[in-house]
């Protein structure tokens, strides 16, 4: 079988993501892993979700709503826009593959911060368009010179990720606001904010006001990461109405499945599970800090719930001998860091673990 392929898609790897839990367990027959490799709550899903999948299973023989009308009227009030202002999505990963497919084509830019979250260069060379990469500044911060030096007249997006995956550091609004305002007014900007209730500086911006100026903004939520729901996939955009009406055009009729829409919906108000994760993230992400610092490891302050940890030249070796002992991080070389971590903040216990476990192995 001959399968001529778009050229595009030559610049495309197939996705891998990190190793799974059960892929661990049997290769190293263990019973217990320790995962804090990809950003996820440790706590768990909101019970309040888990009751709502359960209360729509009866139903699971009709299609879901294809706008999913009951989460994006709860959004609109949450957020004090309009309904017509939201997109829910199934996670934020689609919502970056319709925003590249429908406002980009062959040989338009897009600008990204360096190092970041590869799937906005997964949706770029999708369509075919350009990669420019602007590395951040010193400590992984953002420096708006540096991105609109980077503008030309082929820019159509940039993406701005705060906080930053995988560094934890973030946009303040007045850096934002200095970018924003002298940028062309054609270029699209997604601002990424998946781990935004994890910030605790008090300049943080969400980029919701941006919106409600008129600015040609997008933000990128996720249910993923707090919400403890990364297993069924939700996601949404807020955005002006005519960014919301073009997205449109390219979504599938049932891009979001009833149980999680249900979900979502539900985990949205679950102010105690919110407030109980993030505690945990505060102490989890200080206890990390402690561990690296007797380590005499260097790390970046993160405002999310991962931390960014310099093991040394071992890092790979360790990688391995920590998967070997049934505990998953994220080795950071994709990025263009060979002696970096990325470890998300788990349980105390989990961290505990991780921790002991490096203290050995170093
Ligand atoms: N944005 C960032 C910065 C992320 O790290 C992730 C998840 N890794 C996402 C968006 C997408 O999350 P999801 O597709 O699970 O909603």
């Amino acid at each position: 079988l001959q399968v001529k392929a778009r050229q595009a898609l030559d610049n495309i790897k197939p996705y891998t993501p990190g190793k799974p839990i059960w892929e661990v367990q049997q290769e190293y027959g263990l019973d217990r892993v320790v995962k804090l490799a990809s950003n996820e709550n440790s706590l768990g899903p909101s019970p309040k979700a888990l009751q709502a999948i359960q209360e729509r299973l009866g139903e699971l023989h009709r299609y879901p709503d294809g706008l999913s009308a009951k989460l994006t009227h709860a959004l609109a009030e949450e957020f004090g826009l309009a309904s017509e202002n939201f997109l829910v999505t199934n996670g934020g990963d689609e919502l970056i593959v319709l925003i590249s497919q429908a406002f980009l084509e062959q040989g338009d830019e897009i600008i990204v911060p360096d190092p970041t979250f590869s799937e906005y260069a997964f949706g770029a060379n999708l369509m075919a368009s350009t990669i420019v990469k602007v590395p951040l500044a010193e400590g992984f911060q953002y420096a708006a010179d540096d991105l609109l030096a980077a503008v030309t007249e082929k820019t159509k997006i940039v993406y701005l990720c705060s906080p930053n995956n995988p560094t934890g550091t973030y946009l303040p609004e007045a850096e934002l606001r200095k970018f924003l305002d002298r940028l062309p007014e054609r270029v699209l900007v997604v601002i990424d904010v998946a781990y935004r209730h994890y910030v605790t500086a008090e300049d943080y911006c969400d980029g919701l006001e941006f919106i409600r100026e008129g600015y040609p903004v997008i933000a990128l939520h996720t249910f993923s990461k707090i919400y403890g729901l990364a297993g069924i996939r939700v996601g949404f955009g807020v955005a002006p109405l005519a960014v919301v009406n073009t997205l449109l055009k390219v979504k599938e009729p049932f891009n979001v499945n009833a149980l999680a829409e249900a979900a979502a919906t539900a985990a949205l108000h679950d102010h105690a599970h919110i407030d109980a994760s993030r505690r945990m993230n505060e102490e989890g992400r200080e206890q990390l800090y402690q561990g690296f610092r007797k380590l005499s490891m260097s790390y970046t302050e993160s405002m999310s719930n991962f931390v960014l940890v310099e093991i040394g030249e071992k890092a790979e070796r360790i990688y391995q001998q920590l998967l070997e002992r049934g505990i998953i991080v994220r080795y950071a070389k994709s990025w263009g860091f060979p002696n970096h971590f990325r470890i998300s903040v788990g349980t105390r216990e989990e961290n505990e673990i991780f921790l002991r476990a490096l203290e050995e192995l170093v």
